[in-house]
């Protein structure tokens, strides 16, 4: 089939080819070029409709925008390492593994419902933090990943000139704010408002993770005021998912060294 028009059908295939070069380029597709010809191939071979071929190309480009979309999604997120859910051992969590689930297809942040990740150091809170992020920025929501302190100083920053309200509002554009190691480092008085700030804007609008290594009942210490503590506690858990870490530090598994000592801010035992 279709090896009978050889010399012409070469002829008019490669001025073809050259417009089809020049018009994906003029559509900023140059993808298009490439899936054109291969598919071409194939598509004589297999004996396809001009619609299935034209689809075919279509979707070669879409899959590679929505690929590169995701890659810059990611990258722009600001992530400290980036893992996923796929590097995620659940064996060592499997108390989670139903939960984490639900929430990879995204449709919490569709409804702005926040999670929280809580346990010891090295039980997986900014893996999966940072994999559910990820998970996002595929689905294409916009993700920005920093720490607490990182984050207030932010939030200091816009506040000092003068624009904090433009910045909340940006921020708001953003599907998901993973806030990492809330209670690593008490909050001044000061920052502690901006921090409430920040939650009270996005509540009901738009998601927020946050990973800490303090039960909620230690967060009052963090933000040096029970009643802000309790107020912001109230905004993030009245539409969240909590999941609690549990266990020995990942990071130290197989060296022989079974718990880190503990301190007053790292554990959430002793709270019954
Ligand atoms: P946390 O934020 O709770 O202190 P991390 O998420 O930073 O802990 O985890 C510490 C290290 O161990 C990271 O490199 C992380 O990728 C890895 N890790 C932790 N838990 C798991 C797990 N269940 N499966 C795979 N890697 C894990
Ligand atoms: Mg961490």
């Amino acid at each position: 089939m279709g090896a009978t028009k050889n010399t012409t059908g070469t002829t008019a295939s490669a001025e073809a080819v050259k417009q089809i070069t020049y018009l994906a380029g003029a559509l900023k597709a140059p993808r298009i070029t490439e899936a054109a010809s291969r598919l071409a191939e194939q598509a004589r071979d297999a004996g396809w409709t001009h619609e299935d071929y034209l689809a075919a190309v279509l979707e070669r480009e879409v899959s590679a925008r929505n690929a590169s979309g995701a890659q810059l999604r990611i990258r722009a997120a600001g992530f400290a390492a980036v893992k996923t859910l796929e590097d995620f051992d659940f064996g060592a969590q499997p108390a989670v593994r139903h939960q984490v689930g639900a929430l990879a297809s995204g449709a919490f942040l569709t409804e702005a419902r926040n999670v929280v990740l809580l346990g010891p150091p090295g039980t997986g809170k900014t893996h999966l933090g940072t994999a559910l992020g990820v998970a996002a920025a595929r689905h294409g929501h916009r993700v920005l990943f920093a720490t607490a302190t990182d984050w207030v100083t932010r939030l200091t920053d816009a506040h000092r000139a003068g624009r904090l309200p433009q910045e909340l509002t940006r921020l708001r554009r953003y599907a998901l704010i993973i806030v990492d190691e809330v209670g690593y480092l008490p909050f001044e008085p000061d920052a502690a408002n901006l921090f409430f700030q920040l939650v009270s804007s996005r509540y009901e609008h738009a998601s927020l993770i946050l990973t800490s290594n303090l039960p909620f009942s230690g967060w009052g210490g963090v933000f040096g005021d029970q009643a802000v503590a309790a107020a912001m506690i109230d905004r993030i858990v009245h539409h969240a998912d909590v999941l609690t870490l549990k266990g020995a530090s990942y990071r130290l598994r197989g060296r022989g060294i079974d718990s880190l000592p503990s301190t007053r801010t790292t554990t959430d035992q002793g709270e019954s």
